[in-house]
Protein backbone atom coordinates (compact mmCIF):
# COMPACT_ATOMS: atom_id res chain seq x y z
CA UNK A 1 0.00 0.00 0.00
CA UNK A 2 0.99 3.51 -0.86
CA UNK A 3 1.78 6.03 1.81
CA UNK A 4 0.05 9.44 1.09
CA UNK A 5 0.84 11.77 3.86
CA UNK A 6 -1.46 15.17 3.62
CA UNK A 7 -0.01 17.69 5.80
CA UNK A 8 -2.41 19.56 8.39
CA UNK A 9 -2.63 22.23 6.21
CA UNK A 10 -4.92 20.50 3.84
CA UNK A 11 -6.82 17.57 5.76
CA UNK A 12 -10.79 17.73 5.46
CA UNK A 13 -10.72 21.02 4.22
CA UNK A 14 -14.48 20.51 3.14
CA UNK A 15 -15.05 20.49 6.71
CA UNK A 16 -12.49 23.31 8.06
CA UNK A 17 -12.99 25.53 5.05
CA UNK A 18 -16.49 26.86 6.44
CA UNK A 19 -15.44 26.83 10.15
CA UNK A 20 -12.19 28.75 9.02
CA UNK A 21 -14.06 31.35 7.02
CA UNK A 22 -16.86 31.71 10.05
CA UNK A 23 -13.77 32.47 12.24
CA UNK A 24 -11.55 34.27 9.97
CA UNK A 25 -8.67 31.44 10.59
CA UNK A 26 -6.79 30.66 7.39
CA UNK A 27 -4.96 27.23 7.84
CA UNK A 28 -3.39 25.12 10.71
CA UNK A 29 -6.85 23.08 12.13
CA UNK A 30 -4.44 22.54 15.49
CA UNK A 31 -3.77 25.37 15.54
CA UNK A 32 -7.88 26.81 15.76
CA UNK A 33 -7.89 25.74 19.20
CA UNK A 34 -8.26 29.39 19.20
CA UNK A 35 -10.59 30.24 16.13
CA UNK A 36 -13.93 28.60 17.91
CA UNK A 37 -12.43 24.67 17.90
CA UNK A 38 -12.18 23.60 21.29
CA UNK A 39 -9.56 20.66 21.88
CA UNK A 40 -12.20 17.74 22.54
CA UNK A 41 -14.49 18.96 18.53
CA UNK A 42 -10.64 19.18 17.48
CA UNK A 43 -9.92 15.11 18.53
CA UNK A 44 -13.32 14.65 17.66
CA UNK A 45 -12.39 16.40 14.23
CA UNK A 46 -9.39 14.05 13.69
CA UNK A 47 -11.04 10.36 14.85
CA UNK A 48 -11.38 9.53 11.37
CA UNK A 49 -10.15 6.37 10.27
CA UNK A 50 -10.78 3.62 8.39
CA UNK A 51 -9.42 0.23 6.82
CA UNK A 52 -8.12 2.18 3.54
CA UNK A 53 -6.64 5.38 4.84
CA UNK A 54 -5.36 6.83 8.21
CA UNK A 55 -5.62 10.31 8.90
CA UNK A 56 -2.35 11.32 10.62
CA UNK A 57 -3.16 14.03 13.42
CA UNK A 58 -0.17 16.77 12.70
CA UNK A 59 0.43 20.54 13.89
CA UNK A 60 3.06 22.89 11.91
CA UNK A 61 3.96 25.40 14.72
CA UNK A 62 5.82 28.33 15.08
CA UNK A 63 9.38 28.17 16.29
CA UNK A 64 9.46 31.58 18.30
CA UNK A 65 12.66 33.70 18.35
CA UNK A 66 14.14 32.07 21.40
CA UNK A 67 13.77 28.68 19.73
CA UNK A 68 10.85 27.78 21.51
CA UNK A 69 7.45 26.23 20.06
CA UNK A 70 4.64 28.88 20.24
CA UNK A 71 2.07 25.52 21.11
CA UNK A 72 2.39 24.04 24.71
CA UNK A 73 4.37 20.52 25.34
CA UNK A 74 0.96 18.66 26.77
CA UNK A 75 -0.59 19.52 23.37
CA UNK A 76 2.04 18.61 21.02
CA UNK A 77 2.20 15.33 22.82
CA UNK A 78 -1.18 14.26 21.66
CA UNK A 79 0.11 14.44 18.06
CA UNK A 80 1.29 11.95 15.82
CA UNK A 81 3.63 14.32 14.14
CA UNK A 82 4.72 17.93 14.49
CA UNK A 83 6.17 20.43 11.99
CA UNK A 84 8.25 23.70 13.39
CA UNK A 85 8.78 25.89 11.14
CA UNK A 86 10.16 30.23 11.34
CA UNK A 87 7.71 32.65 10.01
CA UNK A 88 8.46 35.68 12.31
CA UNK A 89 12.01 37.71 12.70
CA UNK A 90 13.20 36.54 9.55
CA UNK A 91 16.48 38.74 9.63
CA UNK A 92 18.17 37.18 12.72
CA UNK A 93 21.87 36.75 12.70
CA UNK A 94 22.92 33.58 11.31
CA UNK A 95 24.56 32.22 14.95
CA UNK A 96 21.43 33.27 16.36
CA UNK A 97 18.96 31.68 13.79
CA UNK A 98 21.21 28.74 13.56
CA UNK A 99 20.61 27.93 17.68
CA UNK A 100 17.13 28.93 17.03
CA UNK A 101 16.34 26.00 14.83
CA UNK A 102 18.97 24.06 16.07
CA UNK A 103 16.95 25.19 20.10
CA UNK A 104 13.36 23.46 18.26
CA UNK A 105 15.06 20.40 17.28
CA UNK A 106 16.12 19.51 21.04
CA UNK A 107 12.15 19.14 21.55
CA UNK A 108 11.46 15.85 21.23
CA UNK A 109 7.72 16.88 20.19
CA UNK A 110 9.02 18.28 17.09
CA UNK A 111 9.61 15.62 14.01
CA UNK A 112 9.92 18.14 10.73
CA UNK A 113 11.45 22.07 10.07
CA UNK A 114 9.39 23.06 7.79
CA UNK A 115 10.71 25.34 4.57
CA UNK A 116 14.16 25.30 6.29
CA UNK A 117 16.19 28.14 4.73
CA UNK A 118 12.94 30.36 4.61
CA UNK A 119 13.55 31.61 0.81
CA UNK A 120 10.67 32.78 -1.42
CA UNK A 121 11.31 32.89 -4.97
CA UNK A 122 11.47 36.10 -6.29
CA UNK A 123 10.57 37.96 -2.85
CA UNK A 124 12.77 37.35 -0.26
CA UNK A 125 16.82 35.40 -0.08
CA UNK A 126 17.27 32.52 2.76
CA UNK A 127 17.66 33.20 6.48
CA UNK A 128 21.12 33.57 7.55
CA UNK A 129 21.56 29.75 8.61
CA UNK A 130 25.04 27.39 9.29
CA UNK A 131 23.70 24.69 6.94
CA UNK A 132 26.10 22.02 7.89
CA UNK A 133 25.21 22.26 11.37
CA UNK A 134 21.66 22.00 11.04
CA UNK A 135 22.29 19.25 9.21
CA UNK A 136 24.18 17.43 12.01
CA UNK A 137 21.72 18.73 14.35
CA UNK A 138 19.20 17.18 12.60
CA UNK A 139 21.10 14.20 11.93
CA UNK A 140 21.62 14.07 16.02
CA UNK A 141 17.96 14.58 17.04
CA UNK A 142 16.57 11.87 14.24
CA UNK A 143 14.34 15.21 12.86
CA UNK A 144 13.53 15.40 9.45
CA UNK A 145 13.67 18.29 7.26
CA UNK A 146 10.72 19.34 4.66
CA UNK A 147 11.01 19.56 1.28
CA UNK A 148 8.24 22.15 0.38
CA UNK A 149 6.78 22.04 -2.85
CA UNK A 150 5.27 25.19 -2.82
CA UNK A 151 6.17 26.66 -6.40
CA UNK A 152 7.38 30.19 -4.41
CA UNK A 153 9.39 28.32 -2.09
CA UNK A 154 10.83 24.84 -3.60
CA UNK A 155 12.80 24.98 0.40
CA UNK A 156 14.94 22.78 0.44
CA UNK A 157 16.46 23.64 -3.09
CA UNK A 158 18.40 20.67 -4.80
CA UNK A 159 21.86 21.48 -3.48
CA UNK A 160 20.78 21.53 0.00
CA UNK A 161 18.19 18.17 -0.83
CA UNK A 162 21.84 16.74 -1.92
CA UNK A 163 23.66 18.04 1.21
CA UNK A 164 21.03 16.13 3.30
CA UNK A 165 20.93 12.92 1.49
CA UNK A 166 25.06 13.00 2.12
CA UNK A 167 24.55 13.74 5.73
CA UNK A 168 21.77 10.92 6.36
CA UNK A 169 19.41 13.56 6.71
CA UNK A 170 15.69 12.12 6.01
CA UNK A 171 13.27 14.74 4.27
CA UNK A 172 9.50 15.30 3.57
CA UNK A 173 8.05 16.48 0.70
CA UNK A 174 5.17 18.62 1.79
CA UNK A 175 2.65 20.29 -0.45
CA UNK A 176 2.37 23.27 1.90
CA UNK A 177 -1.45 23.41 0.19
CA UNK A 178 -3.51 25.96 1.65
CA UNK A 179 -6.48 25.15 -0.52
CA UNK A 180 -7.09 21.97 -2.20
CA UNK A 181 -6.50 22.34 -5.50
CA UNK A 182 -2.82 22.88 -4.31
CA UNK A 183 -2.25 19.38 -3.35
CA UNK A 184 -1.15 18.85 -7.08
CA UNK A 185 2.46 20.90 -5.95
CA UNK A 186 3.23 17.79 -4.68
CA UNK A 187 4.79 17.09 -8.20
CA UNK A 188 7.10 20.38 -8.07
CA UNK A 189 8.40 18.51 -4.24
CA UNK A 190 8.98 15.12 -6.31
CA UNK A 191 10.76 16.96 -9.22
CA UNK A 192 12.59 19.30 -6.76
CA UNK A 193 13.57 15.77 -4.68
CA UNK A 194 14.71 14.29 -7.79
CA UNK A 195 17.13 17.26 -8.63
CA UNK A 196 18.47 16.96 -5.42
CA UNK A 197 19.25 13.10 -5.80
CA UNK A 198 16.78 11.72 -3.57
CA UNK A 199 15.40 7.93 -3.45
CA UNK A 200 12.60 7.05 -2.09
CA UNK A 201 14.44 5.97 1.23
CA UNK A 202 15.16 9.39 1.84
CA UNK A 203 11.87 10.65 2.00
CA UNK A 204 9.59 9.87 4.61
CA UNK A 205 6.94 10.00 2.96
CA UNK A 206 7.33 7.20 0.29
CA UNK A 207 7.23 4.76 2.84
CA UNK A 208 4.85 2.59 3.93
CA UNK A 209 2.34 3.84 7.23
CA UNK A 210 4.46 2.24 10.27
CA UNK A 211 7.91 2.58 8.93
CA UNK A 212 6.67 6.13 8.37
CA UNK A 213 5.58 6.52 12.05
CA UNK A 214 9.00 5.06 13.41
CA UNK A 215 10.66 8.23 11.92
CA UNK A 216 8.80 9.98 14.17
CA UNK A 217 9.55 10.37 17.61
CA UNK A 218 7.08 9.31 19.45
CA UNK A 219 8.78 7.09 21.97
CA UNK A 220 10.87 10.07 23.36
CA UNK A 221 7.04 12.09 23.92
CA UNK A 222 6.08 9.28 26.46
ZN1 LIG B 1 5.35 27.39 7.22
Amino acid sequence: MTTVIVYIKTNLLSITESRFAKNNCSSLPFASLGCGMNEEENAAFFAVKNNTFRILKGAETNILNDGKIDIKDEALKKLDYVIAGIHSSLKMEKSKMTERIIRAMKNPNVDIISHPTGRILKARDEYQIDFDKILRAAKEYNVILEINAFPARLDLNDQNIRRAKSAGVKMAINTDAHKKDQLRFIEFGIAQARRGWAEKEDIINTQPLEKLLAEFRFAERK
